[in-house]
């Protein structure tokens, strides 16, 4: 039977791009964002190119519509193999400008929405006692930098999430966990970014040859393409470049 992945935020970037890589793979591909004409051409681009897909359009910060997701992947496909809870925002601020709508924005999307990815997909992989759950950190979940403080909150709690969850699963069960932290990819991700002193500080950061979402998306397949018995428990990858 053909295994089914969901994929969070794949309207751009590295969503966009394991959504392709993972349909590339033989996966039916189930695509969640909320642009839903980035998604309606992703749909056909990947079934052009021979692939299956869905998709729904979701905001990962409503419990209810990540439900109805992985509801209506279970429906399409009889099993969730794979969840990709990749969507996530990065407006970056010197706390002192208090940006507080966007703290709450990044807590909701890059914490919030991957509970509520694990919530929809845990009860179903639990009863089909199999499934692969992948949760986006970064490389800021590693380290803080000046104006990464809530985005890196949100991100070493993903892990600190993700690590929970691995060690709470049933052993007899073929659930897999696996965090995923990339450094510096070209994506849209920066666009969010309205402090112009965090935008200045990046201009002086010096050029480096960025990764592309590709790099990420074949880290991610990588991952779920081990046997079953092997947890890759975290891909850390960054630009040579990056310190
Ligand atoms: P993009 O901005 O290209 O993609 C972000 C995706 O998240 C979009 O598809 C967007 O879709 C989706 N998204 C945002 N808010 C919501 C929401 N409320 N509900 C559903 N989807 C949402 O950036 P990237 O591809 O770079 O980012 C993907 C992940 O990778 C993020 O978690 C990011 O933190 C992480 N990351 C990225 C790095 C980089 O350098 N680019 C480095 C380390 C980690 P839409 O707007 O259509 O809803």
């Amino acid at each position: 039977m053909t295994k089914t992945a969901i994929i969070t935020g794949a309207s751009s970037g590295i969503g966009q791009a394991t959504a392709k890589e993972l349909a590339a793979k033989g996966y039916h591909v189930v695509l969640a964002a909320r642009r839903q004409d980035r998604l309606v051409e992703l749909k056909k681009e990947i079934e052009d190119a021979g692939g299956s897909a869905q998709y729904k359009v979701t905001d990962v910060t409503s419990a209810d519509e990540m439900k109805s997701l992985a509801e209506a992947a279970l429906e399409k496909n009889g099993s969730i193999d794979v969840l990709v809870n990749n969507a996530g925002l990065m407006p970056l601020s010197f706390m002192n400008k208090l940006k507080i709508d966007e703290w709450d924005q990044m807590v909701d999307v890059n914490i919030k929405g991957v509970l509520y990815g694990i919530a929809a997909v845990l009860p179903i992989m639990e009863k089909q006692k199999f499934g692969h759950i992948l949760n986006v950190s970064s490389v800021a979940g590693h380290q803080v930098f000046k104006g990464s403080a809530v985005y890196s909150g949100t991100k070493y709690a993903v892990r600190a999430i993700s690590e929970g969850l691995r060690q709470e699963i049933d052993p007899a069960n073929e659930i897999r966990v696996t965090i995923v932290s990339p450094g510096a990819v070209e994506t849209e991700l920066t666009n969010t970014i309205t402090d112009e002193d965090v935008l200045n500080s990046f201009k002086e950061g010096g050029k480096m040859t960025m990764l592309q979402a590709q790099d990420i998306a074949n880290a991610i397949s990588y991952a779920v393409e081990q046997p079953s018995y092997v947890d890759v428990n975290e891909i850390l990858i960054r630009p040579r470049q990056q310190p």
